[in-house]
Order: C-alpha cells, then sequence, then structure tokens
C-alpha cells in the first residue's frame, strides 16, 4: 500500500494508522539508494511530498524538508550565496534519505 503526505496533519493521520495496525514501513525518497525485490514491499510505503518539499532560506540558515531533492536544494543554496552544499548538486537524492542513510546533509559535511 503506498500512502502519500504532504503535511504534518498527514503525516500524523499516517502515524495514526500506523500505531493501530502495524505494518511494515518504507520511507520512500527518491529510490536512488534502495533495491526492492519483483514480490514488492510487503506493507505501507510512505512517500513525502507538499510541505516537505519546501525550502527555506535565511540570513543564517538554510531549511529543507526531508522530500527535498538534494540537487535544488544545492541550487537554491548557491543561488542565495549560502556555500557549504555544493557537494549535494550531483547526488540524485533526497534530503530525508541522505540523512537516513549517511547522517547528512549537516554543516561541514561531507
Ligand atoms: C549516482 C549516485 C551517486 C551517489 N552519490 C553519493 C555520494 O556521493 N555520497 C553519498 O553519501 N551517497 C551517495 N549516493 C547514495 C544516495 O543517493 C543517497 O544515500 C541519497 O541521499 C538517498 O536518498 P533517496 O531519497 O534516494 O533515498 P531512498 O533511496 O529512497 O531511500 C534510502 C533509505 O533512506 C530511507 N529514507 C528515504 N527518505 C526518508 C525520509 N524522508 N525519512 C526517513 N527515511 C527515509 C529509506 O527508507 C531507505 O532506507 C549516490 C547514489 C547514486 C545513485
Amino acid at each position: 500500500m503506498l500512502a502519500r503526505a504532504g503535511s504534518t496533519r498527514e503525516l500524523d493521520a499516517v502515524a495514526a494508522v500506523v500505531a493501530a495496525c502495524r505494518p511494515p514501513v518504507l520511507v520512500l525518497g527518491r529510490g536512488s539508494n534502495l533495491l526492492v525485490a519483483d514480490r514488492g514491499f510487503p506493507g505501507l510505503v510512505l512517500v513525502l511530498d507538499g510541505d516537505f518539499e519546501q525550502i527555506d532560506v535565511r540570513d543564517d540558515a538554510v531549511r529543507a524538508g526531508g522530500a527535498v531533492l538534494l540537487p535544488v536544494l544545492a541550487r537554491r543554496a548557491a543561488a542565495a550565496g549560502r556555500t557549504g552544499l555544493e557537494f549535494y548538486v550531483g547526488i540524485p537524492g533526497s534530503v530525508g534519505g541522505g540523512a537516513h542513510e549517511r547522517g547528512w546533509p549537516r554543516a561541514g559535511d561531507p
């Protein structure tokens, strides 16, 4: 089963279903670091979109949702004169996937 959540409210609703039914859960980013068996995934696949695709560039910080594409984040930050995220322009994943897999992006990485 596939569920999409575009806001924290929708995410809360998905979390309530998961708490009640306890299916295996897979959060799917851009799939750049995933191999899925031909038999599929026997549970709930969650895709973030909507609010989680937002980027907020401020004077002192760059905030990005978990569904933001890393190359998009790198380009938006660079266009706003923020340095340090240039490396991510070549990585075809999402902020959430990168954080899950590698613990980045963080200031100073890679
Ligand atoms: C050509 C290429 C180059 C790459 N270069 C690098 C590199 O230089 N350095 C590097 O570290 N990695 C690299 N990667 C690996 C990969 O791109 C990163 O790990 C990427 O950020 C994964 O993001 P994704 O959205 O594709 O995650 P997916 O492949 O969709 O998911 C990967 C894992 O993260 C979990 N996940 C995804 N989104 C979320 C979320 N929002 N919340 C919680 N968990 C989540 C998934 O459940 C899964 O376990 C590369 C991959 C490719 C194909």
